[in-house]
């Protein structure tokens, strides 16, 4: 991918959106209070995890509840190419009963359900893009999802965000960046806080 060097940080192959330091955002996720509303567009997945779903099909059915569609048919849009994506290939979530049709009627997303039910690391077969919200890969670097915040009753109200994304999406960023990649990040956040307070930047977004 033809890359554009916008943000001076690069970590693990991606440009860092200071952004992420300072936009408030809650300081936990909660489905009981969200219902999980972020769930009610869909998601972009890369193809190969939409196959992954596709071959467990079973066991995603047997998750489901009577407010999801249990037809895998009706499960993924076309794809279509995205080079934000490690295949290059995106397939949305279908939407059913105004939710993705992985959303049960609680607000829990059945991919990680299952994940949890059987003890294995909760993200296994969740989407890339559904476990990093609010944050995003977006032309190759890492930022926020702000048009998708932005139409959220809960998480993107103020009265709501005693929190910044970097402070609540730690498991989020560890799962981009890796520990190693975390520390770093963290180390920059310093330095641009550092530079902040020194009037040497200003603050973007
Ligand atoms: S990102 Fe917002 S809507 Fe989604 S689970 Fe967290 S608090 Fe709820
Ligand atoms: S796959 Fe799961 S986390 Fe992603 S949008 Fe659908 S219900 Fe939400």
């Amino acid at each position: 991918m033809a890359e554009e060097k916008k943000f001076e940080k690069k970590i693990k192959g991606l440009y860092v959106d200071p952004l992420i330091f300072t936009h408030k955002f809650v300081k936990g996720c909660d489905a009981c209070i969200c219902t999980g509303e972020c769930c009610y567009y869909g998601v972009y997945t890369d193809k190969y995890e939409a196959d992954k779903i596709l071959a467990m099909k079973d066991k995603v059915i047997a998750a489901m509840d009577d407010s999801q569609i249990k037809d895998p048919d009706k499960w993924f849009e076309p794809p279509e190419e995205d080079e934000d994506f490690e295949s290059g290939i995106a397939v949305g979530t279908q939407v059913y009963n105004g939710k993705c049709v992985f959303l049960d009627k609680i607000g829990y997303c059945t991919l990680q359900k299952m994940a949890m039910q059987e003890g294995i690391y909760k993200w296994e077969y969740k989407p890339f893009y559904c476990i990093i919200f609010p944050l995003v890969v977006y032309e190759g670097a890492l930022t926020i999802d702000d048009d998708h915040l932005n139409r959220l009753h809960y998480c993107n109200k103020p009265e709501n965000q005693p929190s910044t994304v970097f402070e609540t999406c730690k498991d989020e960023i560890i799962h981009i960046l890796g520990e190693d990649g975390y520390k770093e990040l963290a180390e920059y956040r310093e330095e641009y806080f550092k530079k902040l307070n020194e009037g040497k930047i200003e603050v973007k977004g």
